[in-house]
């Protein structure tokens, strides 16, 4: 299943019955597996046979997700975690060690900022915190020897900037670096990041891949065209003596990263996907591509809507005419922007909580990505943790609503968030 569209790849990517088999990729709820020889579990304790051992390292349900979306990204392998935040994590570990550093831009989702900025740094993982509006020699000049990565949001998390994948993919490899992507918000029915240059990329499942609001999780694709071997990642090309001294690009050459992910990170980290959330999650895939082109339209015509009110001062949303990312969204969003806008109601925090607790339909959920019209403040919540400069910098401003337009009718989400706002100001 190469060649074909997202669209197709959706329903029928991942798994491939023969003859008698499930037709809907089956739920393995087992941890464990059985062998007819005692050889045969040996060789897959040294990598030597590809198989099932545990089910903290794979199982077959989390397996069929994870090709699916490897089929998606255009990558070359993936592997599920428990969570997005174990996504970044472990794809950051797989690359990094105490005494490295990494290049992060500061729009990143909070979770992933206080992850990056403080506790890496607690295991003694430098981050330099850059701006996209630095220039290339701005961030340069961050970057130094012991500089492994360079990371990302496709669409940032919350404030909703649309990430320049070619001009910094160009910039890592120029480095010999690679870049890591969270590209939870487009999904690649929007956009896929391999195909502009990033090497790997992250998602929190927990949003638009589930859509339903059902399960936590995360992924991590590799696109397999890394070169590992250009001198600076001695972490997979040097010897590992928990595997008997075998190096990952020599044995597994373009899979290296991605093998090391599963049978080092995930084996000693367990930040293991069930096989339940992998099933439902793979179910929510299915519908990907008819969801996301929904909720982008429906996303555009709140956003056009917002721009308009007169209660509303401000209005982020790539596809609008008016923004500064048009161009960018029109080249790497080109089918749609996905469905969250961020917007400032006219006045400050006290209007902006008598707009959310005049919703109707629109609820206040400590989530964004489902098929629901959902709203929240980043300031005092996802963002909470972070200072008013950093929040500045990161772009979330005290008064900015999160909105995650759903895919019910259009015209009715217009109408309760146009009462909200009247009520906001009164
Ligand atoms: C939610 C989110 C995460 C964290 O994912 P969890 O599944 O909540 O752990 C990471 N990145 C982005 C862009 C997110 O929106």
């Amino acid at each position: 299943m190469k060649n074909l569209s997202v669209e197709t790849l959706c329903v029928q990517g991942g798994y491939e019955p023969k003859n008698g088999e499930p037709r809907i990729a089956p739920l393995y709820q087992s941890t464990t597996y059985k062998y007819d020889s005692a050889e045969e579990v040996g060789d897959l304790f040294d990598l030597a046979k590809e198989g099932h051992m545990y089910s903290r390292i794979s199982n077959p349900t989390l397996d069929i997700f994870e090709k699916k979306i490897a089929q998606l990204e255009g990558g070359i392998g993936a592997v599920s975690t428990s969570s997005g935040q174990s996504a970044n994590l472990l794809a950051i570990l797989a690359l990094c060690k105490n005494g490295d550093h990494i290049i992060a831009f500061n729009n990143l989702y909070g979770g992933t900022f206080v992850l990056i900025k403080s506790r890496l740094k607690d295991f003694g993982i430098e981050a330099t915190l850059v701006d996209l509006g630095d220039s290339d020699e701005e961030i340069q000049s961050h970057i130094k020897e012991n500089t492994k990565l360079i990371f990302g949001e496709t669409l940032g998390n919350p404030g909703v900037k649309v990430f320049d994948i070619e001009r910094y993919a160009e910039l890592a490899h120029r480095n010999n670096i690679p870049l890591i992507l969270d590209n939870t918000f487009p999904t690649p029915h929007l956009c896929r990041p391999i195909e502009f240059g990033a090497d790997i990329v992250t998602h929190s499942t927990t949003k638009y891949l589930d859509g339903h609001a059902t399960c936590v999780g995360g992924i991590i694709v590799d696109s397999g065209k890394f070169d590992w071997t250009n001198g600076k990642f001695n972490c997979l090309t040097d010897n590992d003596p928990n595997y008997h001294g075998l190096s990952y690009t020599e044995t597994f050459k373009e899979a290296a990263f991605i093998t090391k992910v599963r049978a080092v990170f995930l084996r000693d980290l367990g930040t293991t996907m069930s096989p339940f959330n992998a099933f439902l999650t793979n179910l929510g895939t299915e519908t990907l591509s008819l969801r996301m082109d929904k909720h982008s339209s429906n996303a555009l015509t709140v956003a056009e809507f917002l721009e308009s009110n007169p209660n509303v001062e401000w209005t982020h949303y790539p596809l609008l005419k008016s923004s500064d990312d048009y161009e960018l969204a029109k080249k790497y969003l080109s089918k749609g922007a996905s469905g969250i806008i961020a917007f400032g109601v006219k006045g400050g925090v006290e209007e902006g909580k008598k707009f959310i607790n005049s919703l109707k339909l629109a609820t206040l959920v400590v989530h964004v990505g489902d098929v629901r019209t959902h709203v929240l403040h980043p300031a005092s919540m996802t963002h909470r943790q972070l200072s008013k400069e950093a929040q500045l910098e990161g772009g979330i401003e005290e008064n900015m609503i999160r909105l995650s337009v759903g895919i019910e009718n259009p015209d009715e989400i217009l109408a309760d968030l146009k009462q909200a706002l009247e009520r906001s100001q009164e």
